[in-house]
């Protein structure tokens, strides 16, 4: 979500007439988008404002803008206080109150052509700043901004506000606009996807976006992400099946193999229910990949509860398990109401042994894919070997000097890891 936001702010930045650099110093404009889902993420996004303030001090027409779930959804004075040398404070996913600042101080509607305004986007997460989207194969394209499900432990309601989708005309042109500008793949987002509509005209739905994305002539694939246990149903399933654009890839995240955890986490499924979606997932999408999320550690999680997800893992083999371990978050009802009382010591032993297990698991699924012919699109080039993707989402490497940069091309899989494959083109 946020490097949708990171492109959203960066095309809004293009169309006033700015030029995307990836060094900060040399920017007039520096956007630092900000996530807090995790203390170590809010930890980097402060270490970066650090960073960034000598350049203010050394140039004082920099235009400072903090942007995302740091801020949140209301104004925070606490934060403007405490960083003074930030211009602009923006919301998660809007560049409105950035955009507003800098036509008001160019005291114009439109920036002066002549002049060439630079900007650097920079998130709190990656080692290098900068953020370049020309030449883009693949896309985010948010279409349920904020959640209203409140689990017990995520901060997010909290900072991107209540659930909206977006209307459904205005997704598919922003769509339409993006491959025309020839992105081939489009990941739809949302906390849960699957709600895509709840709050629009009957008939306006994630299955009957999918089929409407799916006539765009140039569009190569779709996918969606994040998807809730509960609002899995059948017609999503039964729409991903039968159209051969959408990708067969499913991110729901479990959380915890044990019920008692995921009722204090308020999820509003049993391991049991978990386990028939997965079920049902495969029988109706052959060939599926299937990823989830796991919270170690979760306020009273005892050895027995974790074994509950060790083992719950160990019976599903799934593609991938995003893993984390529990950080308490400002406001939610489990640092509200829940001590945080597993050692950190404890929460990395479960974590490594998770990351132990699923790096045994994957690089056994991923062996089925060795000597085969897989479609691969080609996204970039990274230490001169073309990356691409598989539609279930894997990782393929080719080392080849041909131009490939969004090209859907079949591949032999020659070898295989855990976290990536190397293929070769057909001669
Ligand atoms: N909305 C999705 C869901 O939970 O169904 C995913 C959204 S969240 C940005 C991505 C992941 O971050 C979550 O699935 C969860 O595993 C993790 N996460 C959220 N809050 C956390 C917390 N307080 N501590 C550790 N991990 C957390």
């Amino acid at each position: 979500m946020n490097v949708a936001d990171s492109q959203r702010v960066s095309s809004a930045l293009e169309q006033l007439g700015y030029d995307s650099v990836r060094t900060p110093e040399d920017a007039d404009v520096i956007v630092l988008n900000t996530c807090v889902v995790r203390q170590s993420a809010e930890n980097k996004a402060y270490g970066r404002l650090t960073s960034i303030r000598p350049l203010k001090s050394s140039n004082p027409n920099l235009v400072i803008n903090l942007m995302g779930c740091l801020v949140g959804v209301k104004n925070n004075p606490v934060l403007q206080k405490k960083f003074p040398y930030v211009d602009v404070f923006s919301p998660p996913s809007d560049p409105g109150p950035l955009i507003e600042y800098l036509l008001q101080k160019n005291h114009q509607n439109t920036i002066d052509q002549e002049t060439s305004d630079r900007f650097a986007i920079m998130d709190g997460e990656h080692p290098l700043p900068g953020y370049d989207h020309s030449d883009q194969v693949t896309a985010f394209l948010p279409v349920v901004l904020g959640c209203s499900h409140a689990c017990t432990y995520c901060v997010i309601p909290y900072r991107r506000g209540v659930e909206e989708s977006r209307p459904f005309d205005q997704v598919l042109n922003e769509a339409k606009n993006l491959v025309a500008k020839g992105v081939k793949e489009i990941t739809l987002l949302g906390q849960i996807v699957d709600r895509y509509g709840k709050d629009l005209q009957p008939g306006q739905d994630l299955p009957a976006l999918l089929r409407k994305m799916h006539e765009i002539e140039g569009l190569d694939r779709i996918r969606f992400l994040t998807s809730h246990p509960n609002w899995m149903k059948d017609e999503l399933l039964d729409t991903v099946a039968s159209l051969p654009k959408v990708c067969p890839h499913i991110e729901v995240p479990v959380q915890s193999g044990d019920d008692d955890v995921l009722h204090n986490m308020h999820r509003g499924y049993t391991s049991e229910d978990y386990r028939q979606l997965i079920r049902r997932i495969r029988e109706k999408i052959p060939g599926v990949s299937i990823a989830t999320d796991i919270i170690v550690g979760f306020p009273g999680e005892t050895e027995k509860q974790f074994q509950n997800t060790f083992d719950l893992l160990e019976e599903l083999r799934l593609d991938v398990a995003h893993l984390a371990r529990y950080s308490p978050r400002p406001n939610t009802v489990a640092t509200r109401q829940m001590r945080d009382d597993v050692p950190e010591i404890e929460k990395m032993r479960r974590f490594r042994l998770l990351e132990g297990q699923q790096e045994r698991i994957v690089t056994e699924i991923h062996t089925a894919y060795l000597n085969r012919k897989v479609p691969i699109l080609f996204e970039d080039k990274v230490k001169n070997r073309w990356r691409g993707r598989t539609e279930t989402n894997k990782l393929v490497f080719v080392d080849t000097g041909s131009e490939l940069r969004g090209k859907l091309l079949p591949v032999n899989i020659t070898r295989t890891g855990p976290w990536s494959m190397l293929g070769q083109l057909d001669d």
